[in-house]
């Protein structure tokens, strides 16, 4: 799949890689494109990769106020997963899947996607009962799931505390072995090669400040690098989403909180699948270098800014401790936050806004980085058509006026938010 042979490989390597092409251009912005994603996440990339290859437009640009793979796509903890239980979701992160299964090659850049297995723990036989209605309902759409015993969760993750004496005793799992990880810089990295060679620019360092809203429709938008005028613009900025959309005028059902992971020294391998407790909100898996990669609940104030506090690290580093003690051997080697774009329902918000041209892809809360493709693909869509992609129909704004919730919390044992 490489694009350079062998001998190149050994030149750059020793001439200080100073002949290697860009992977994407650093264009100068132009007065005027038909379509314009603000932010340059995996969202935004994405979107801008389908709409040129899918649906073949090209006067596209993503403006980045930062560098690509600089917000979320590159903070998270990387779990990819369709388990859920409400149809639209599993239709919606399913498909999400299936374009997770083909993008290395789609992309023609590796982006480690590691299908090594989710499993979701319970504690208590309430937390089983939950589990099974959620294996059923997810067997019932056709997506797979395995209801796992003790002796299953132990076959899968020996390492955890699975005696009776546990912090939080272990008593099953739900295992979707199709999820896993994938390496978040390289989806955005990807997607955003392949969306430049299709045409698409990708300008970096280019802050949107204002959006011009002319006789109720999308004109154009302010930034740091000069005006832009727009025939549609979509907005995939993570935890900025309020701030944009109040740029036009609009005010959403969402807060903006902040999210820590943490990593570990790097050891080897010691955890080959991804493993959840909903009931104390702590996941761990280890990267493919080795460092075990942990994360836990928000922050639990409204925040911009991407530096966590103490508290939370002590709880998460106790929690997974408890979970599985031979953690406690492992130095903490780093933690980061990153600001999360919290609907009141849980689900995303994909779709037209009250200003027409202006279209909205946010409220992804702890889980975007799963959805990157099909969020990408339906957004794509939308920005496309004008109108919603089937998929992503259900989760328009209006269902909040509507008392349409799509709300995972009431069929699970998954936290508001997750
Ligand atoms: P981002 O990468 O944040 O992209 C938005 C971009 O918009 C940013 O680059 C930002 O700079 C840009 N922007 C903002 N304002 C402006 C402006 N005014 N002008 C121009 N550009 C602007 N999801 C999962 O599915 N699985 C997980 O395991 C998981 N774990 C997580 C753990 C942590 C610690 C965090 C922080 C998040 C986690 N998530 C997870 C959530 C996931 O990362 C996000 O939902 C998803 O990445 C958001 O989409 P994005 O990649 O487009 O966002």
């Amino acid at each position: 799949m490489s694009r350079y042979s062998a001998f190149e490989i050994a030149r750059n390597a020793l001439s200080g890689h100073k002949r290697w092409p860009l992977a994407w251009r650093s264009p100068e912005p132009r007065r005027r494109y038909d379509i314009v994603i603000v932010g340059g996440g995996g969202h935004g990339l994405a979107t801008a990769y389908y709409l040129a290859k899918v649906h073949g437009l090209k006067s596209i640009a993503v403006v980045e106020r930062g560098w690509i793979g600089g917000g979320n796509v590159g903070r998270n903890t990387t779990i990819v997963r369709s388990n859920y239980r409400l149809p639209e979701n599993q239709a919606f992160y399913d498909f999400s899947l299936k374009l997770w299964e083909g993008l290395t090659l789609d992309l023609n850049f590796n982006v480690m996607f590691s299908q090594r297995g989710v499993l979701f723990l319970g504690h208590s036989d309430s937390d089983m009962n939950h589990l099974a209605e959620r294996g059923d309902a997810m067997r019932h759409a056709g997506i797979d799931a395995e209801l796992l015993d003790i002796g299953g969760v132990r076959r899968m993750a020996p390492l955890l505390d699975l005696s009776r004496s546990a912090r939080f005793p272990i008593v099953g799992g739900l295992l979707q072995r199709r999820g896993g990880t994938a390496r978040h810089d390289a989806v955005a990295w990807g997607y955003a090669r392949a969306a430049d060679a299709l045409g698409v620019d990708i300008i970096q360092n280019c802050e949107v400040t204002g959006l011009n809203v002319a006789s109720g429709r999308i004109a154009g938008l302010q930034t740091s690098r000069g005006y832009i005028e727009a025939g549609r613009v979509g907005l995939s900025v993570a935890g900025s989403t309020s701030q944009l959309a109040a740029m036009a005028g609009l005010k959403l059902p969402i807060e903006s909180h902040l999210l820590q992971a943490f990593v570990s020294e790097p050891v080897k391998p010691m955890i080959d699948t991804v493993i959840l407790s909903s009931l104390i909100h702590c996941y761990l898996s280890q990267s493919d270098k080795g460092e075990v990669v942990i994360g836990g609940d928000l922050d639990f104030h409204p925040s911009y800014g991407q530096r966590g506090s103490p508290a939370r690290i002590q709880e998460v580093a106790g929690q997974a401790i408890a979970m599985m003690p031979a953690l406690s051997r492992l130095r903490m080697l780093r933690c980061w936050g990153g600001v999360m774009d919290m609907s009141m329902d849980g689900s995303p918000i994909i779709g037209g806004t009250p200003v027409e041209g202006l279209y909205l892809n946010g409220g992804w809360c702890y889980g975007g980085f799963k959805a990157t493709p099909a969020a990408g693909w339906t957004f794509a869509h939308t920005l496309a058509n004008g109108e919603p992609h089937p998929l992503s129909a259900p989760f328009n704004l209006d269902r909040f006026e509507q008392g349409r919730l799509i709300d995972e919390k009431g069929a699970g044992p998954t936290p508001q938010w997750h």
